[in-house]
């Protein structure tokens, strides 16, 4: 009987908690890249930057640095920039390291 919640929004430019819930969403600001690609910042890691094409749905996007995934939309701010919209994903994937072990 309860009703299902909204999922916090997090607006771009404003602070974001430190381990976001799976389905919040964080809008991050993105500057336009060559061939209709956009680039953000992760929430996590500010430092680790991610460039998509601005028609961008529902993209995984995982996090080099600490592997939290999110779900990156691409929208149209219709003014020639585009916000990004990551939905904090409680998906998570293995990075392989590419350090496989051989065997001699
Ligand atoms: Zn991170």
């Amino acid at each position: 009987m309860s009703e299902p919640q909204e999922p916090p929004v997090f607006y771009a430019g404003r602070p974001v908690p430190a381990d976001p819930a799976p389905g919040t969403v964080i809008h991050r600001w993105t500057d336009n890249r060559p061939n209709l690609t956009v680039a953000t910042t992760l929430p996590c890691h500010e430092t680790q930057e991610v460039t998509v094409l601005n028609r961008a749905v529902g993209v995984v996007v995982i996090c080099r640095l600490c592997s939290s995934t999110y779900r990156l939309t691409v929208v149209d701010d219709l003014d020639g920039g585009f916000t990004a919209e990551l939905t904090v994903s409680a998906e998570r994937f293995q990075l392989s390291r590419a350090a496989r072990r051989r065997s001699t």
